[in-house]
């Protein structure tokens, strides 16, 4: 088949290029089962629009901008906010069943968001809900081929640098690249590289890892979001077996579920904005009671017998780890969740190197800033992909063979990347975790140093150790705290936080 556009993801991102760029060819990779095995699968709360009596484009805006510390890029936010209650309508059109009061679109309210605007379905199954429809559209759609089970290791450039190519590992085993004149990452997070987490397998960073390994510019790094609240597992199920931890979402604690600590005394209490407080405040609270003895969720008084069918997911969560949330307090922790960094893009979502694009959790387009208002992940995707899909669809693209045998490919490099070993995530979590100081991070540093001079054999890939020294060095640049960078040495708020009037003014 010839293609015009290989797209790397099967996330809400890449099946939101996919379709705009139609009726372009379009070779869908996906490393596991089409939209089942990325983070969009599993998003639980919704999607972020102003939609609601009273709520307007600019309150989104405002929130986004705030919620990010003051450092989002203003004329992304603006575009984003702008386009989603469009991009809600195309959804509704694909067939994706939202839930409605007396006929109109349900909106929840989330922290940081001055208003209610969450659209969601099946209570906490969003992404679910959301991926049925996308997916059922991308089968039907006749230009988009899917390839499940491929797993892209590494993209090809030409002598000019221009990307032509990726070469993958199939469902069997077997090397194959694919080539086409665009190459669309939409890869997702890096939640993996971190012992606690609640993203998928798949968040392993390889998005990132192949960007870097050919010259694409990184922006913001250091930003990794941390959500309070995962479901902590009992020591018999020690974290160290589960990848990916349950996520116990925000709205547990909007539906008035307390945090305790282990004696039972409220976590938060005295703390500005309680339990609602912005994600990172309530994250690093969580982490202090965690190092003291425990953290737990007390949803019995204020949810109660009522948590089964108000947060069913949650709820089979708790149970299938053996804790009943009506009688008992869930144990937390909180963990990984949301990488505000990523490949630098531009507004319209080119990278820096030529013919290659990245779109959603993978890129950085500077929407969050230093910190993601809840619910405006899923958007970004959706606005970001289609508004790239759209730009394909009216490029001018040289034509070329999709596959190209194994011959004419040159690569030489440290391929498959094995998952993340959890020696490198307890680094990660120890170093470039809720609290960072430069002592921990050029502890880590050597370390990744010298894996690099005197790699194992069989040990980690060195496209994800030169990743996870990326990471560190950025964070270790950063000087001062800001959203969800906190160095425990310099706490005082970066230059930027400390006057929101002034930077928004400008
Ligand atoms: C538990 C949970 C709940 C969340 N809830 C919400 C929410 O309510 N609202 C919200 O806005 N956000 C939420 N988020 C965040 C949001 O879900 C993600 O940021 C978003 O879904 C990312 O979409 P994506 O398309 O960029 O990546 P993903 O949906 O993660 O998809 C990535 C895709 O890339 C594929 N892939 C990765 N590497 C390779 C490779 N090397 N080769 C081939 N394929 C590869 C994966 O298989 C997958 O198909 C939540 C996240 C989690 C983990």
């Amino acid at each position: 088949m010839h293609a015009d556009v290989i797209v790397i993801g099967s996330g809400i991102a890449g099946l939101s290029v996919a379709l705009a760029a139609a009726p372009r060819r379009v070779l869908l990779l996906s490393a596991g089962r089409l939209a089942v095995d990325g983070a969009s699968h599993w998003a639980q709360g919704g999607i972020a629009a102003a939609l609601g009596t009273g709520d307007s484009v600019e309150f989104h805006v405002r929130d986004t901008f705030d919620a990010g510390v003051w450092v989002g890029n203003r004329a992304v936010i603006r575009e984003v906010c702008a386009a989603a209650p469009e991009a809600i309508e195309w959804l509704v059109n694909l067939g994706c069943r939202f839930d409605r009061q007396h006929g109109q679109l349900h909106l929840a309210r989330e922290a940081a968001h001055s208003h209610a605007r969450i659209v969601h379905a099946e209570g906490d199954g969003t992404g679910l809900e959301v991926m049925r429809a996308m997916s059922r559209a991308v089968r039907q759609t006749p230009g988009i081929e899917v390839h499940e089970g491929v797993t892209a290791q590494a993209l090809l450039q030409d002598e000019q640098g221009h990307v032509v190519a990726v070469r993958c590992l199939d469902a069997m085993g077997r090397s194959c690249v694919f080539r086409a004149p665009v190459c669309v990452l939409a890869t997702g997070g890096i939640g993996q590289l971190f012992t606690y987490t609640t993203n998928p397998a798949s968040a392993q960073g390889q998005g990132l890892s192949m960007a870097l390994h050919v010259g694409a510019e990184l922006a913001d790094l250091e930003f990794v979001q941390f959500h309070p609240t995962a479901l902590h597992p009992p020591a018999e199920l020690a974290a160290t077996k589960l990848a990916s931890l349950p996520l116990l979402s925000e709205a547990l604690r909007g539906a008035g579920a307390v945090l305790v600590d282990a004696t039972g005394a409220p976590i938060m209490a005295g703390i500005a904005g309680g339990d609602l407080a912005a994600r990172d405040v309530v994250a690093r609270a969580v982490y202090a009671a965690q190092m003291h003895g425990g953290a737990l969720l007390d949803a019995r008084e204020a949810i109660g017998r009522d948590f089964p069918h108000r947060f069913p997911t949650a709820f089979a969560s708790c149970m299938s780890q053996g804790i009943d949330p009506r009688v008992q307090a869930i144990p937390v922790v909180p963990a990984a969740h949301y990488h505000m960094g990523g490949v630098r893009t531009d507004a319209a979502g080119w990278t820096t190197v030529s013919g290659l694009a990245a779109v959603g959790e993978v890129a950085c387009t500077g929407l969050h800033g230093a910190n993601r208002l809840a619910s405006n992940s899923l958007l970004e995707g959706l606005v970001m992909g289609r508004a790239l899909g759209d730009q394909l669809r009216g490029m001018t693209l040289p034509s070329t063979s999709s596959i190209v045998p194994d011959s004419v490919d040159t690569f030489v490099g440290e391929w498959p990347q094995p998952p993340c070993s959890m020696e490198l995530r307890s680094m990660m979590w120890r170093c470039m975790g809720l609290r960072r100081n430069a002592e921990d991070l050029r502890i880590g540093l050597r370390r990744l140093h010298d894996l690099m001079v005197e790699p194992p054999a069989g040990g980690p890939a060195l496209p994800r150790i030169r990743l996870m020294s990326r990471m560190l060095r950025a964070a270790l640049a950063r000087s001062g705290s800001i959203g969800a960078h906190w160095r425990d040495d310099e706490p005082d708020a970066a230059v930027a936080a400390l006057n929101p009037d002034a930077v928004r003014a400008a």
